[in-house]
């Protein structure tokens, strides 16, 4: 069988101010085809898991352009536009195919086209015809739509968050679209809106359980496929909501059914699930509150995972305004300031203005006399499924008894090495904060004698009714 797998994807915060241009995607992960590199990158499980199958299940794999980029606001025309060519050229040079495999996110959004993975698959669709094969690997942070549904065999989004399931998932993707190829089943979709839009954590109940009841019908009584899609809050489209798609073997009463019973399900989840954190000052009351340390707070307002600039001050200014001692923070996206303590050297002190630059949703900038603690070169943490984050240069800097983490590659605190590697025991700090929402919790779970959400100020703010949403419906955005 002759397989074509590429990438396109990003999540696009329509309400960032960092545009998502081709320097986006080339900064992350951009290769052209035949060059995708000889380890996963998060959104190429499809292609990945192809070439672990290939051999097992006699497949040509022809690699196209891979593409992604660190979520920021709207994707311009220029690079959605040469990025998508850039795919169906490869696609059509490919062809003859049996099944075409696509690693996209769903939740981008470029100047011009809010659906762009419902655009990229009508394309596909297009050049390959109707019976071949088209399966896609989707983020559950997707904005759904009839278009990616009609025009793709089959879509299956991760099941955790954090996502540290791109390769199994990319797997079962292969192995049903193989089957759906050889004809042996041939799945019918039935979509769930749930009509409204959750954050939804699912290391912990009740979304676990309905992650786990979930998975367990899969490849039973005619059930294909279940995904749930928790859908992007800072997406303004139309088709912004909680939503689940099942598919079934060729019966589509049994997809709707199913879809209407776990659907109605998950929607009494969402309503039971508070997701507002708390503010900063309440918690870093409660952090320094705690019997036990240290106490990992998220800083999701700033999770550049999710498009912020990472460079908003609010929590660091508190933290340094409070005199928190044994307190640490990053990473904070400031190039120039990292340069700054480059040249400062280490064990130098310095005034140095921190953060605040990208916009209002930063907050102010930070100006403080810091010493330079310790410098990295060409730095790394460790990403989802193992992945290498690169974080640019990066420095350690101490404010009092506060120490930040400065980078200059803008990335999510995904991880405890962003700390570890500068040579601080994360088990003598009393506060630590990362900025990321959600996928901080797979390492720093591990060290924290409590994990704390926050919800102060900025580009990802829980409190939906401050954004100017145009485009979503109101029902789905007021419920937050
Ligand atoms: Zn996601």
């Amino acid at each position: 069988m002759r397989v074509f797998s590429a990438t396109l994807a990003t999540e696009t915060n329509t309400f960032a101010p960092l545009p998502t241009g081709l320097a986006a995607f080339r900064d992350r992960g951009y290769f052209p085809a035949g060059e995708h590199p000889d380890e996963p990158q998060l959104f190429t499980g499809p292609l990945w898991a192809a070439r672990l199958r290939a051999q097992a299940l006699g497949l040509t794999l022809i690699e196209g352009m891979v593409a992604s980029a660190m979520p920021a606001g709207i994707t311009t025309r220029a690079a959605h536009e040469a990025l998508r060519t850039e795919l169906l050229s490869d696609l059509r040079a490919a062809m003859p195919l049996d099944i075409v495999l696509l690693g996209l996110h769903g939740a981008m959004v470029a100047d011009g086209c809010d659906d762009c993975e419902g655009d990229l698959l009508a394309r596909v669709r297009e050049i390959v015809g109707p019976d071949v094969v088209i399966g896609a690997e989707l983020d559950p942070h997707t904005h759904l739509t009839d278009a990616m549904v009609r025009h793709a065999d089959l879509l299956l989004a991760f099941r955790e968050y954090p996502h540290t399931d791109a390769i199994e998932r990319g797997l079962e993707l292969v192995d049903l679209c193989v089957a759906t190829a050889r004809r042996e089943i041939r799945p019918v979709a039935a979509v769930f809106d749930c009509e409204t839009i959750r954050v939804i954590r699912t290391p912990v109940e009740p979304a676990r359980g309905f992650v786990d009841r979930c998975r367990a019908l899969e490849g039973h009584d005619g059930i294909v496929s279940i995904s749930a899609i928790h859908g992007f809050p800072w997406g303004d489209v139309a088709d912004l909501g909680t939503k689940l798609i099942v598919y079934a073997d060729g019966d589509a009463a049994i997809a709707r059914s199913t879809a209407d019973r776990l659907g109605t399900e998950l929607r009494a989840l969402c309503d039971a699930t508070r997701t507002r954190g708390l503010s900063i000052d309440l918690a870093i009351d409660e952090a320094i509150a705690s019997p036990a340390f240290p106490v990992v707070i998220a800083d999701g307002a700033d999770n550049a995972g999710g498009g912020a600039p990472s460079d908003a001050t609010f929590m660091l200014r508190r933290l340094v305004e409070r005199a928190i001692d044994r307190a640490i923070i990053g990473p904070l996206w400031d190039p120039i300031a990292v340069a700054l303590a480059f040249d400062a050297g280490e064990g130098a002190m310095l005034p140095l203005r921190i953060g605040g630059k990208i916009g209002p949703v930063s907050g102010a900038p930070l100006d403080a006399v810091v010493k330079v603690v310790a410098l990295r070169r060409d730095a790394a943490m460790t990403g989802l499924s193992g992945t290498r984050e690169p974080m640019g240069d990066a420095a350690l800097v101490a404010i009092g008894g506060v120490e930040v983490v400065l980078n200059s590659r803008r990335t999510q605190g995904f991880s405890t090495d962003m700390f570890t590697q500068f040579g601080v025991d994360l088990a003598q700090r009393r506060v630590v904060v990362t900025k990321s929402s959600q996928h901080f919790f797979e390492s720093f779970s591990k060290v924290a004698a409590r994990v704390i959400y926050a919800d102060g100020p900025g580009t990802l703010t829980s409190d939906l009714t401050t954004l100017p949403y145009v485009k979503a419906r109101r029902v789905v955005v007021e419920s937050f």
